[in-house]
């Protein structure tokens, strides 16, 4: 199952925030790095400081469906999905 692990090393300059993924609406992409399991969060529903680089936030999570704490944090690629940001910026 492909995680997208390893993704913010895309990105050689300073690791992407919470505040930068709110500052552009996006989701955060959680994957459990043990069974596969995905899903979104919003923001809104990560109780970290602003200034918690995304890929740190899997380390305060647990997945809900095998309880393993090795969860992959990435940004959202889009806000909502590619229609929803195409809505947005019509
Ligand atoms: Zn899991």
């Amino acid at each position: 199952m492909a995680c997208m692990v390893g993704w913010a090393r895309v990105n050689m300059t300073s690791p992407v925030t919470l505040a930068d993924l709110i500052r552009d609406d996006k989701l955060l992409w959680c994957c459990c790095r043990d069974c596969g399991r995905e899903r979104d969060a919003t923001l809104a529903t990560v109780p970290l400081p602003s200034e918690t680089p995304v890929t740190e936030v899997g380390k305060h999570m647990k997945c809900s469906k095998c309880g393993s704490r090795k969860v992959s944090t990435t940004p959202e690629l889009y806000p909502g999905g590619i229609l929803a940001m195409r809505e947005r910026w019509r």
